[in-house]
C-alpha cells in the first residue's frame, strides 16, 4: 500500500515521525508552499525566506537520499491554495491509499487535518511529534490534579527524564536546580559580544528572496542581509558557533539589553530548532558537554538548558492543554487596539524604537526585549491580547502558534490568569534603565514620572497597578507594589494617573 507522507515547513528533520518505517521505493513525500499558510498572517519577509529556502533544501536532500518527493513551489496564481488542495491533487495523481503526517504545531491547522479523512476519502494517520521531550499526554498527566502549574517543577522532571546536568546519584550538577540569580548582569560593552553566525545566501535562497520580494512586498520587515542557516549542516554549525563564542557569557548577560548590539550572547537557535533543522536535545547535550569540559560555566549552561527543556516544553504543554479556548482569554479585560508604532518603530521611546527596529531588520529580538520592552508596553497600555499576539506571530522568524501564544498571551499579557508567571511582568522605566543603556540616549527622562518629558513607562506602570487593584492586590508577590502605591501622597498619585491618562490618549504619538 503506497502512502502519501506530508511534511510541513516546521518538520524539516529526517527523524520526523511521519517518515518512520516509510518505504522510499513505494511511498511518496509531499511538501508545499501554499498561499493559505504563507499569507494567513503578515509573516516577516525573512521568516518566509527562511522557511521556503529551508524547505527547498530539505526536499533536495530527501531526493538525494532516494525519496520520491513532490514539491509544490509557491505561485500566486496556483489553483492549489491550501495544503489540503495539494494533498488531494497528489492522492489522485499518485494513487496513494493513505496519508501520513506528524502532528502540527497549531490548533487551526490541526483541526483542518483532523477532518481530512472525511473529505479526502482515505485514512489520515497523524503521528506524535517525537522531537519534543514531553508528549502532549505526558504533560497533561503531569498537570492533572495540580492546583498551579509551575515551570520550575516541570523542568526538574525533564532534567530527571533526560539526565541533563544530573549526577549519578540523581542530584542536580552544581548543587542547585537553577542558577538564575547569577544571570542578571547589565552589559557595559565588555566582554565584546561575538559576531552572529552568518551564512551567505546560495542560489536557492537568492531565488526565494526574489520570490518573497515579488509576492510578499507588503509584508513586515526586509529580506536585506539575510544570513540565517537554511540547512541542517549550517544550523549545526550555528550551534557550534554559539557554544564556542556566546555560551560562556550567555548566563551572565541573559537579561541585558544593549543600545548597540542586536544579538549579545543569545543563541539565535530558535528559528532552527522550531522548524526542525536542529534537534533541541542535541543542542542541550552540546551545552552540557561544554560545562563538563570546562568551556562554559554552570550558570550559563543550566540557564540555556532550562530555556529549552523547561520553558520551551512547558509552553507547548500549556498550549495543547488549554486550546482552543486559550486563544480567547482576556482576563484583564483589555480593549486597546495595537498601536501602529509596533509596525513602524516610529516613537521617541528609545527602547521601543530599538526593539522594533531590530525586529524589522532581523526577524529577531531577544527574550528580554520581547518580554520587558515591547511586551511590557503592551501590558501597561492594555492592548487587546489577540492583536498583540498576531503581531508577535508575524514578526519573528521563530514564531509558531504553539510557542508564541503562551509566551505572549500568558507570560506577557497575563491574560490567562497566570499559567506562565505568578505575577505579571509589569515594570517601570527603572527596570529597563537597570538592564540597558537605552535611557541615556532617549528623548524621555527615566528619572521623571509626571513631567512632559518623563519616561512613559513610569506613569503607565502605576496606572496599571491602580487599575488592576482588584486583580492583584491579594497576590502575595504584588503586596509591596500596592503598599508603595498607597504610601504616595494623594497629589502625587493623581499627578501620575493624569500623566498616564494623557499617555494612553496619545499612545500613537509618544
Ligand atoms: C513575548 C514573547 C514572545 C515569544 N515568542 C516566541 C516565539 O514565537 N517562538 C519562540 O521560539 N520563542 C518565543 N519566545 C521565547 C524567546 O524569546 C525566544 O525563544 C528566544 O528569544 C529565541 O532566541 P534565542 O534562540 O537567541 O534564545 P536564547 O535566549 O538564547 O534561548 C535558548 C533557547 O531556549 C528556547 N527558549 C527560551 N525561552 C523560551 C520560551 N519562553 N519559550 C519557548 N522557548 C524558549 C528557545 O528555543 C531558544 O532558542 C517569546 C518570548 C516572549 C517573551
Ligand atoms: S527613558 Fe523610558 S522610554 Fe526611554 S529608553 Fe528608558 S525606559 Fe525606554
Amino acid at each position: 500500500m503506497a502512502n502519501l507522507i506530508l511534511i510541513l515547513g516546521d518538520q524539516l528533520s529526517p527523524q520526523i515521525s511521519a517518515l518512520e518505517n516509510a518505504n522510499p521505493a513505494g511511498d511518496r513525500i509531499v511538501m508545499a508552499e501554499v498561499a493559505d499558510e504563507a499569507g494567513y498572517t503578515n509573516h516577516h519577509k525573512k521568516k518566509l525566506v527562511l522557511l521556503f529556502s529551508a524547505m527547498r533544501h530539505f526536499a533536495e536532500q530527501l531526493k538525494a537520499d532516494g525519496w520520491r518527493v513532490h514539491y509544490h513551489d509557491f505561485a500566486a496564481d496556483s489553483e492549489y491554495k491550501s495544503l489540503e488542495d495539494v494533498v488531494a491533487g497528489q492522492l489522485t495523481a499518485q494513487s496513494c491509499e493513505r496519508v501520513i503526517t506528524t502532528e502540527c504545531g497549531e490548533w487551526r491547522l490541526h483541526e483542518q487535518i483532523s477532518q481530512w479523512h472525511t473529505r479526502l476519502g482515505v485514512p489520515v494517520e497523524i503521528r506524535p511529534d517525537t522531537r519534543f521531550i514531553a508528549g502532549k499526554k505526558e504533560f497533561a498527566d503531569w498537570a492533572e490534579g495540580r492546583k498551579q502549574l509551575r515551570m520550575e517543577f516541570f523542568y526538574r522532571e525533564m532534567r530527571r527524564k533526560t539526565g541533563l546536568l544530573m549526577t549519578a546519584d540523581g542530584d542536580p550538577e552544581g548543587g542547585h536546580w537553577n542558577f538564575d540569580a547569577d544571570n542578571r548582569k547589565k552589559w557595559t560593552g565588555k566582554p565584546a559580544a561575538p559576531a552572529p553566525f552568518r551564512v551567505e545566501p546560495d542560489d536557492i535562497t537568492r531565488q526565494v528572496i526574489e520570490l518573497v520580494n515579488r509576492h510578499f512586498a507588503d509584508h513586515f520587515g526586509t529580506t536585506e542581509d539575510f544570513h540565517f542557516a537554511v540547512t541542517r549542516k549550517d544550523a549545526e554549525a550555528a550551534l557550534e558557533h554559539f557554544i564556542d563564542y556566546a555560551l560562556p557569557c550567555f548566563g551572565d548577560y541573559q537579561d541585558a539589553i544593549s543600545d548597540t548590539e542586536d544579538w549579545l550572547f543569545h543563541a539565535i537557535l530558535s528559528p532552527y530548532i522550531n522548524c526542525g533543522l536542529l534537534d533541541p536535545l542535541a543542542a542541550c547535550e552540546a551545552a552540557a558537554q561544554a560545562w563538563y569540559s570546562g568551556r562554559a560555566p554552570i550558570n550559563a549552561v543550566e540557564g540555556f538548558i532550562r530555556q529549552i527543556i523547561g520553558w520551551r516544553e512547558f509552553v507547548r504543554g500549556i498550549y495543547w492543554l488549554h486550546m482552543p479556548d486559550y486563544a480567547k482569554e482576556n482576563r484583564l479585560g483589555n480593549s486597546r487596539p495595537l498601536p501602529w508604532l509596533y509596525w513602524t518603530g516610529k516613537t521617541h521611546m528609545r527602547c521601543m524604537h530599538k526593539a522594533i527596529d531590530a525586529t524589522r531588520r532581523n526577524a529577531y529580538a531577544h527574550h528580554i526585549q520581547r518580554l520587558m520592552v515591547t511586551g511590557n508596553f503592551a501590558l501597561l497600555t492594555g492592548i487587546k491580547p489577540e492583536e498583540i499576539c498576531d503581531w508577535y506571530l508575524a514578526v519573528y522568524a521563530d514564531a509558531y502558534d504553539w510557542v508564541e501564544l503562551p509566551n505572549v498571551l500568558g507570560m506577557v499579557m497575563h491574560a490567562d490568569g497566570g499559567h506562565l508567571g505568578s505575577k505579571p511582568y509589569a515594570a517601570s522605566g527603572k527596570y529597563i534603565h537597570r538592564m540597558s543603556d537605552h535611557c541615556a540616549n532617549c528623548h524621555y527622562n527615566v528619572n521623571k514620572s509626571t513631567e512632559d518629558d518623563a519616561c512613559p513607562f513610569n506613569a503607565l506602570y502605576w496606572h496599571f497597578i491602580d487599575r488592576h487593584r482588584d486583580d492583584f492586590e491579594n497576590n502575595p508577590r504584588m503586596g509591596m507594589m500596592y503598599r508603595n502605591w498607597d504610601k504616595q501622597s494623594p497629589d502625587r498619585r493623581e499627578a501620575l494617573l493624569t500623566r498616564a491618562e494623557w499617555l494612553l490618549d496619545n499612545v500613537e504619538n509618544l
